[in-house]
Formats: structure tokens, sequence, C-alpha cells
């Protein structure tokens, strides 16, 4: 079976903590064809602030130490996990015009900036009613961010469901079906996708739902990604992932060469 993590963190990210080397050891003992390096890059920080600047130096320092130690063992892409494009899309753009990048994730970790701006893990959730007006702003932010170039795959679409779960609320994204349907059938008009984003390696069950609209949508594009930080979460529940993607008729994940997807046979 080919497998490839599309979404992982080295020491380049600020919530990282090892070199990329030793993420792709990781990858080669659990029997990953690819691995993409998915470092953070976000136009806001945890608390809100624009962020202005983003240096590709650290990044382009992990691929050229560790390609050579892992050539013909493991494919490494250059990836990136670009958080809150749509505040900066001039911003965005230009950091993703790097002439080597494979890969972008678009991802959103942040509500707006005329929202507040604050991580979507820094809230502390005390009710129902707040989850669900988290989600409602979570949703519009999520409409928005479709409309931009600036990315190939949406990243971890339950995102918040993570925060509201660890505080006690389990909540799903069910009550947002239309304007979920109308996001996937854009993205997928665009030849764009998803992640199966399996949170190292915790989130399986929680995509059945997203998976099936997905799919109803008439989506396939799809990439497998463990957002691991340390090395123990590469590639962490993609057996489990990769069964519910063939119960659910997905038959290929793909992978990402300079923004053009191939598709794999799982
Ligand atoms: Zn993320
Ligand atoms: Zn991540």
């Amino acid at each position: 079976m080919f497998l490839a993590d599309y979404h992982s963190h080295s020491i380049c990210s600020p919530d990282g903590h090892v070199p990329l080397s030793e993420m792709a050891r990781s990858a080669v003992d659990a029997g990953l064809a690819e691995l993409c390096l998915t470092d953070h890059c976000d136009l806001l920080d945890y608390h809100g602030n624009p962020v202005h600047t983003f240096n590709w130096a650290p990044i382009e320092e992990q691929l050229r130490l560790a390609r050579p130690q892992f050539e013909g063992r493991l494919i490494l892409k250059m990836g990136l996990e670009l958080g809150e494009a749509w505040e900066n899309p001039k911003l965005a753009a230009q950091i993703v015009s790097h002439p080597e990048l494979d890969f972008v994730l678009g991802s959103i970790h942040n509500l707006s900036s005329v929202e507040g701006g604050v991580d979507l893990g820094m809230i502390h959730y005390e009710s129902e009613a707040q989850c669900r007006a988290v989600l409602e702003k979570y949703m519009d932010t999520m409409e928005a961010l479709v409309e931009l170039p600036c990315f190939d795959i949406l990243a971890h679409v339950v995102y918040p469901l993570r925060y509201m779960g660890r505080d006690g609320f389990v909540l799903t994204l069910e009550p947002y079906e239309q304007r979920l349907r109308k996001i996937f059938s854009r993205l997928i008009s665009q030849g764009r996708g998803i992640e199966f984003n399996t949170h190292r390696g915790k989130d399986i069950e929680i995509w059945r739902w997203v998976l099936e609209l997905y799919k109803d949508c008439g989506g396939t594009l799809l990439t497998l990604g463990s957002d691991a930080h340390h090395p123990p979460h590469v590639g962490a529940g993609f057996y489990p992932a990769v069964n519910l993607l063939k119960e659910l008729g997905f038959h290929q994940i793909a992978t990402y060469e300079k923004h053009r997807p191939a598709l794999h046979e799982l």
C-alpha cells in the first residue's frame, strides 16, 4: 500500500520539536513512501496579532540536510501549512510563490481579526451556545478562504471540534451541512480537495460524516496527514484511516509536486 504523510512539523514550527531528519526516520520506520514537511506559517499569532514576514531559509536548510540522508528510501517534499491567509492575501501569495514549493495546506487556526483573531485552541469553551457561535464564525472564515488561490488542500476541516471536545463539548459539523456542501463544491470545481487529518491518530471516526459529505459532493482528491509534531506520530492512525476511506468508497490518495497532484491507489 502506498502511504504518504502530507502534514508534519519540524523545529521550523513554533510548536515543533525535532529536525526534519528525525521525522523522516520515523516515516521510514512507519513504512511511508513520502513525507511532506508542512511547517507553520500563520498570518496571525496565537493572540490575533498580524504577522508581516515569513522566512523560508530554515525550511530550505532542513530539506537540504535531510534529503541526501534519505535518498532512495523516502521522498521528502517541501510543503507549508499556511494559516489565516485571508488576513493578508497579498502576503500569502508572495510567500507561496517560492519556486521549490510542492504543496500548501490552507488552514484556519484563528478567528478572523475582526472577530478578535484569537486561536481556536486558546479559547476556553464554556457552553454549547458559545461553541455554536464560534462554529458560525469558523464557517464564515472557511467560505472566505476557499476563494483564495494560495493553497492546494483545505486542512483539518474539523479543527475547532478538537478543542471543543477537550473542554467537554462533543459537537459535529452536521448543522453546517449546506454551507460545507458549497465549500466542498467550490473546492472541487477549482481542482482542489481536503485532507483527512488523523490528528496524531486520535481523529478517525470524527471524519466519517465529513468524508461522506465530501464524496457526495463529488470529491475524490484527498491527502492523508498525521499533523505530527513528534517523530512517533508520523503516519499515526493511517491504517484505520485507510480502512475508513476504503469503506466509504475512496480508492486513491494524492501527493503533490510543484502544486500538481499525483494519485496513488490505496
Ligand atoms: Zn493546523
Ligand atoms: Zn499542523
